[in-house]
């Protein structure tokens, strides 16, 4: 399967991201079918020269390679086990799912695809919607070797790099210790950039130092949490996303859990975990996930009136 065969793709969830990777993929030369719940997503694939399926199952029928990029676990195995995605399927179709899930319902999704005959691939992403758009995503796959060159042509063409992670679920796993290790960073260079206010540092001092010292991190250099210093940051344009909060929030979840089902005590996971559900659920709903210094911000002027 090189990259100039074309392919046809069946297409599960043609949302924010998945809609401009079908397109994507119809730019490349491939036959999408594309299935989604909600018609005004189906119809704005359509455009983009997807051909809209009459279901999931419709979309599987007659596929090469399936895709999937669905909101979490329940929706995939629900598909794949109980609304007839992988019975469609010819026997030897290649199910690859891209959306953001539990670890242990990635390895059920695979031990599924398998069962019915099937081979699996779990790729999720990062790089976001833009990175959807441009096709410049980067792609943390679990999977066999076998599984993973078979997909490797597709994933090309919707993203820029692709890592092969390991066995199933492995990419899934990738992703949630990635995204740990930022919400952490986030809430870290937050709390600093408050304590540097409350000692008369400007942000640009604090900046200047610590992006070339050993605080250095995307969520610092990238993503500045305080406006000015990195002027394509969204703290300078009132924290309009970027990566939204609820998406941090829900990836910060699943590390959680994963912590928990593995015995890890992982002060800082669980804690960034909380964090974030409780600013995603108030004013982060609609923020990208570095306006969470404004919550560091009034917590710790709060806390210092309440002691004065
Ligand atoms: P979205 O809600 O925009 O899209 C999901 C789509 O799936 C929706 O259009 C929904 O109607 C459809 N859907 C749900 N159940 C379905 C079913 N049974 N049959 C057909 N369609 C169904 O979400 P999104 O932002 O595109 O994210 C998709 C996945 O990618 C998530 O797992 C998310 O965590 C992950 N992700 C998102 C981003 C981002 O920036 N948006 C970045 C990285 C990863």
């Amino acid at each position: 399967m090189s990259s100039s065969t074309p392919l046809t793709v069946g297409f599960v969830g043609l949302g924010h991201m998945g809609g401009p990777m079908a397109a994507n993929l119809v730019k490349a030369g491939h036959r999408v079918r594309g299935y989604d719940l909600v018609a005004e997503s189906l119809e704005a694939a359509e455009a983009a020269g997807v051909e809209p399926a009459a279901s999931a199952a419709d979309a599987a029928t007659g596929a090469d390679v399936v895709v999937t990029m669905l909101p979490a676990g329940r929706h995939v195995l629900a598909l794949y086990r109980d609304e007839g995605l992988l019975a469609a399927a010819a026997p030897g179709t290649l199910f690859v799912d891209c959306s953001t899930i539990d670890v242990a319902d990635a390895r059920a999704a695979h031990e599924a695809a398998v069962a019915a005959g099937h081979q699996a691939l779990d790729a999720p992403v990062s790089g976001g919607v833009a990175g959807a758009e441009a096709g410049t995503l980067t792609f943390m796959a679990g999977g066999g070797e076998a599984e993973f060159a078979r997909a490797e042509p597709l994933l090309a063409v919707m993203g820029k790099k692709t890592v092969h992670c390991g066995g199933p679920g492995a990419g899934q796993a990738a992703k949630i210790c990635n995204n740990m290790i930022l919400g952490i960073s986030m809430i870290a260079v937050s709390e600093a950039f408050v304590l540097g206010e409350s000692l008369g540092l400007s942000h640009q001092a604090l900046f200047d130092v610590a992006s070339t010292a050993s605080g250095q991190c995307w969520s610092l250099t990238s993503n500045c949490p305080v406006p000015g210093p990195v002027p394509a940051s969204p703290a300078n344009r009132d924290y309009r996303p970027g990566f939204a909060a609820p998406l941090m929030a829900k990836d910060l979840g699943l590390a959680a859990d994963a912590l928990r089902a593995s015995g890890i005590d992982s002060a800082f996971g669980i804690e960034a975990a909380k964090r974030y559900a409780e600013y995603a659920a108030g004013a982060g709903a609609t923020e990208d996930f570095s306006g969470i210094i404004r919550e560091i911000r009034e917590t710790i002027t709060e806390r210092n009136e309440t002691a004065s």
